[in-house]
């Protein structure tokens, strides 16, 4: 059992700043991530991460954020995964072990919710094909170690982060033989012209582009499907089209990934109101239940600015603090989610891609024409299983969203897979378990 005035899931920017902004003003605050460091999905290599492109700035800002924490009466809990909320104020956590698993108590006043966002999936003839990784899925295998010298890397799909990956992995000694972005040009327009009022943001495109030069960047194009070597099974190259045209690309690996799609299963599990896909919060980032706040992605995919300025509001409205002059800074990075989102919106003809045997939810092994003769979300769930298994939906969940329109119309406790030894190693409701195993 922990307890603290605030407890925070999720150690990305929102929830550093967050936590450092709370402890600042005395709260006592536990920060805990899935993950086993500090940093969420683009400081997880840590401190030491710089790269030779790197704007510098950047490193500085994010060296800074990091040194604040620690150097904050914060206390870190790494490796635990938040999977319930049973009662008023208390959330259960998981950590898995070589064993098997060890469940903690968190007892909170406040929460703060900064969960972030992960890549949205979209199935394609040959998207399951050894060699084909979501975008910032290999980005960070790779930061955590994966060699990719060497190799020929296609980047597709859609957002600004295909471009952040292409450098990285052209870092690491990646060819990068093309970056193929879904929006048209005439799409993206108006979003690069409205740039002029965020001139930070302006200056790392700049660079990302100077930084890959050599690499043809494509819009209104999009993969339609991964081949295989006949001989080894592996992806061998990616089929493209601008809708009229379609040509091969050889190439070693694709990192592929459509934009991202907000992590608000907890918020959904607390009874945090949604407005569409995101949690919705007022200004003091406070949820639709008084003493939850959300920050960063989950509340509306923008990037690094706005997840360090609404951790930092979320932490200081907890301990009591005035918000007020972070207020105009937020709203400027709400236009800027919004004008994102319209730029990067998908394509109809991305919904037509997949085959009748094309896998759609890849942990139950679903092909589309299964999923095709249902009528939503739970039927699909009974009939095939689609979205049961270790991941739960998240991967296909959105994919059904975009081919079909589904929406999920509960979530429900465990929010990950869980084993039921470590379930029935806690005090509490999970006891009927013990008793019937
Ligand atoms: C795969 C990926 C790679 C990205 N790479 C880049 C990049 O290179 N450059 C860039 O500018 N932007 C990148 N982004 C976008 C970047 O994440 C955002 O711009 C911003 O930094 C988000 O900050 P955040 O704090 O809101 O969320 P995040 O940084 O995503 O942090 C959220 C954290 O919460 C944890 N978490 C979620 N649910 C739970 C739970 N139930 N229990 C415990 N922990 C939980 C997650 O594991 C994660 O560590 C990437 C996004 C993704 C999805």
């Amino acid at each position: 059992m922990k307890h603290a005035d605030v407890i925070i899931v999720g150690a990305g920017p929102a929830g550093i700043a967050a936590a450092t902004a709370a402890t600042r003003h005395g709260r006592s605050v536990l920060l805990l991530d899935d993950n086993p460091k500090v940093g969420g999905q683009i400081w997880r290599s840590g401190i030491k991460a710089a790269s030779q492109h790197a704007d510098k700035r950047e490193d500085a800002r994010r060296d800074k954020v990091l040194n604040a924490l620690a150097s904050s009466s914060a206390t870190l809990l790494f490796d635990y995964r938040v999977f319930d909320a049973p009662a008023p104020r208390t959330l259960h956590a998981l950590r898995e072990t070589e064993g098997g698993a060890e469940a903690v108590t968190l007892r909170y006043e406040r929460l703060i919710l900064a969960t972030g966002a992960r890549e949205r999936f979209l199935p394609f003839p040959g998207w399951t094909l050894p060699g084909v990784f979501g975008a910032g899925g290999l980005q960070a295998l790779v930061k955590g170690g994966y060699p990719v010298r060497g190799k020929r890397i296609a980047v597709a799909g859609s957002g600004p982060l295909l471009l952040a990956v292409a450098v990285h992995l052209s870092e690491q000694g990646a060819q990068i033989t093309s970056i193929t972005e879904q929006a048209p040009l005439a799409q993206l327009m108006p979003f690069v012209a409205s740039l002029w009022s965020h001139p930070a943001k302006i200056l790392q495109g700049i660079g990302y582009r100077s930084a890959l030069r050599k690499t043809p960047y494509r819009t209104g194009c999009w993969p339609v499907s991964a081949l295989a070597n006949e001989v080894t099974g592996s992806l061998e190259s990616v089929r493209f089209t601008d809708g009229n045209k379609t040509w091969n690309e050889p190439c070693d690996l694709l990192a592929c990934g459509f934009h991202l799609v907000p992590n608000t299963e907890l918020a959904s599990l607390l009874g945090c109101t949604l407005r569409g896909d995101f949690v919705q919060v007022n200004d003091q980032q406070q949820t639709s239940v008084t003493n939850i706040y959300c920050a960063g992605e989950p509340t509306g995919i923008a990037g690094l600015d706005a997840a360090l300025i609404q951790g930092e509001i979320a932490g200081l409205a907890c301990a009591g603090q005035p918000t007020g002059f972070l207020l105009a800074r937020n709203a400027a990075e709400k236009r800027f989610a919004k004008r994102l989102k319209s730029a990067f919106r998908l394509r109809p003809e991305l919904r037509l891609l997949a085959a009748g045997d094309t896998i759609v939810c890849r942990c139950e092994d679903v092909t589309y024409e299964e999923l095709a003769g249902r009528n939503e979300w739970t039927d699909a769930k009974l009939q095939t299983r689609c979205g049961m298994g270790p991941c739960q939906g998240r991967i296909c969940g959105p994919a059904t969203q975009t081919l079909f329109g589904w929406t999920p119309k509960s979530i429900r406790p465990p929010l990950f897979p869980v084993p039921v030894s470590a379930l029935c190693s806690h005090d509490s409701q999970y006891d009927v378990l013990q008793e019937n195993a």
